[in-house]
């Protein structure tokens, strides 16, 4: 009989994210399909009760909590006494966790102390045949793995994004606090703050509806002859502002700043897709000035539908990398666009 254990942590408001959400669904639908598993909900955090509260209404039975000011902050020490005294009070066999960086550093070092074994970037576990099956992406995302495992405790990253958050409601929950005894070694990383760009100069979204990418044709001689970098920069920067669309990239474009060529400032290889670069989940991603190539497009794989503006109708994304290609000037359609959402008519 399978102990499933939920293990989350609290945002620094003591809530829990979207992620700790997604991992309580699949663990929960996990519950659900095998007869006769518990479902447990194991938190960090310096104060676990709202978050605790925030899910009552789950499958889970018992909420267990490691709780104090040591446990507020992303440290791998303390995180992983946690998570190893949360395993071993709930006697959890199977441990679901969602892949933010705070977890997936611990995991692997949890399962090794539990004799256990840890599995990475897992977007689906289900049951067939009455055994457990994980499944996660290879290749860059261009083949899907399922795997099963027999060793206990089977701790499981679940990538986020990849699940439907648990809508599960409100209440009051009883949380069973655990003791854990730290060394002052554990004390000795701190964290002194967090630098991040300002809300605006912040281009990657993950929770947005739209992936916008941008190719290096933004930065290429038009038919005039000439480039249009200022007039390029306008144009994708209001359409961020508008939209709040997620800003990516084809790997020509952040590479031309390291070339020393005059680029779009905002662009760097954080925002690149494709082999190269990253896989984000989006319900929609429109491609702009970017040719579709195989290595980018293979950074499309979860993204839903996929449109793209090219002025060349033997593109990639003509090649069934896209569901609709636009044979059209970018700088027109977008200039249109803007000016629609300008007008909210879109
Ligand atoms: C091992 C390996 C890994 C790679 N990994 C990645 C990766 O992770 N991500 C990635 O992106 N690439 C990757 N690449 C590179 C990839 O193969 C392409 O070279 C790159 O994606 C091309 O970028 P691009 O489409 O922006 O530029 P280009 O190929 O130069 O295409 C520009 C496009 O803009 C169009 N255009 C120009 N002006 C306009 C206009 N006004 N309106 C509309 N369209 C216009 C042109 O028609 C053209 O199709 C990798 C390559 C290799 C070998």
């Amino acid at each position: 009989m399978e102990t499933i254990l939920v293990l989350a942590h609290t945002e620094n408001d003591g809530s829990l994210a979207k992620s700790a959400r997604e991992a309580l669904h699949s663990a929960a639908t996990l519950h659900k399909s095998l007869a006769g598993s518990k479902l447990v909900f194991g938190l960090i955090g310096e104060n676990v009760q709202a978050a605790a509260n925030s899910i009552a209404a789950s499958p889970a039975i018992k909420y267990f909590g490691v709780t104090g000011a040591d446990f507020s902050q992303s440290r791998y020490a303390t995180d992983a006494a946690a998570a190893e005294a949360l395993c071993k009070a709930a006697q959890a066999t199977i441990v679901v966790a969602p892949a933010t960086s705070r977890w997936a550093r611990v995991l692997p070092g949890v399962a090794q102390r539990l004799g256990g074994r840890a599995d990475t970037h897992v977007t689906g576990v289900t049951v067939a045949d009455g055994r457990i099956s994980a499944s996660r992406w290879y290749y860059r995302q261009r083949m899907e793995g399922a795997l099963t495992r027999t060793q206990r405790p089977w701790l499981i990253g679940i990538d986020p994004g990849s699940q439907e958050p648990c809508g599960c409601g409100a209440g009051a929950a009883t949380v069973e606090i655990v003791t854990v005894n730290l060394p002052d070694a554990a004390r000795r990383t701190t964290v002194v703050g967090i630098r991040e760009p300002k809300a605006d100069a912040q281009t990657i979204r993950p929770d947005s509806q739209l992936l916008f990418v941008t190719g290096a044709g933004w930065t290429k001689k038009q038919a005039d002859g000439q480039t249009h970098l200022p007039e390029a920069e306008k144009l994708i920067l209001d359409f961020l502002k508008k939209s709040r669309a997620s800003l990516g990239s084809s790997k020509s474009l952040v590479d031309q700043s390291g070339e020393g060529q005059a680029v779009l400032p905002f662009l760097s290889h954080l925002n690149q897709i494709g082999q190269t670069g990253a896989t984000p989940r989006h319900a929609k991603g429109l491609s702009t000035c970017c040719h579709g190539e195989e290595p980018h497009t293979v950074g499309w794989r979860f993204i839903g539908e996929r449109r793209a503006v090219n002025l060349d109708p033997n593109c990639g994304w003509a090649r069934g990398k896209a569901d609709v290609l636009y044979v059209a000037d970018a700088f027109k359609v977008m200039a249109k666009i803007n000016e629609l959402l300008a007008a909210g008519k879109t």
